[in-house]
């Protein structure tokens, strides 16, 4: 039932409503009442509208289902499309991230390029090293003389 308007007096003095019925023995039917006619301490309760037909009696209740049905299936497309409004924000983020770690990716692989160009010009200075050290212990190998050229000065 739903209420409609009341503005009358009832004898009880009470005020009376007009209100609708959607029992299925009287859709969208309105009636008036007092109220206190539901706490029953007033009897006051009369029709506003005519009898329905009989088919409208048989028609209404099932358009009035049909209407439910259909304010429950879009109860239930707003829920999915919240859910799917959430999964499409947490999407966006996580591309957000993979973004990210391709950047971070990129980064590293030219970081391990610079290592291994590092490690080249360290293994070359060793063998320059090396090589500089053997060819002065072979210069004062071949020429021990400059030693004693030394000593005899003195
Ligand atoms: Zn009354």
């Amino acid at each position: 039932m739903s209420f409609v308007t009341g503005d009358r007096t009832c004898r009880c003095g009470g005020r009376t409503v007009i209100r609708t019925t959607w029992k299925d023995a009287n859709p969208g039917r309105r009636f008036q009442s007092c109220l206190n006619y539901e706490n029953g301490s007033c009897d006051f309760f009369d029709w506003y509208d005519p009898p329905m037909c009989r088919r409208s009696k048989m028609i209404i209740p099932g358009l009035l289902r049909k209407m439910n049905e259909r304010e429950a299936e879009i109860e239930m497309l707003k829920l999915k499309n919240e859910h799917l409004v959430k999964l499409d924000k947490k999407m966006k983020k996580m591309n957000e991230r993979e973004a990210e770690i391709e950047k971070l990716k990129l980064k590293n692989e030219h970081l391990v390029k610079l290592v291994k160009k590092l490690k080249k010009i360290v293994c070359i200075l060793v063998l320059l090293l090396v090589f500089i050290i053997l060819s002065k212990f072979k210069v004062a190998k071949e020429n021990p003389s400059g030693m004693n050229h030394v000593k005899m000065l003195q």
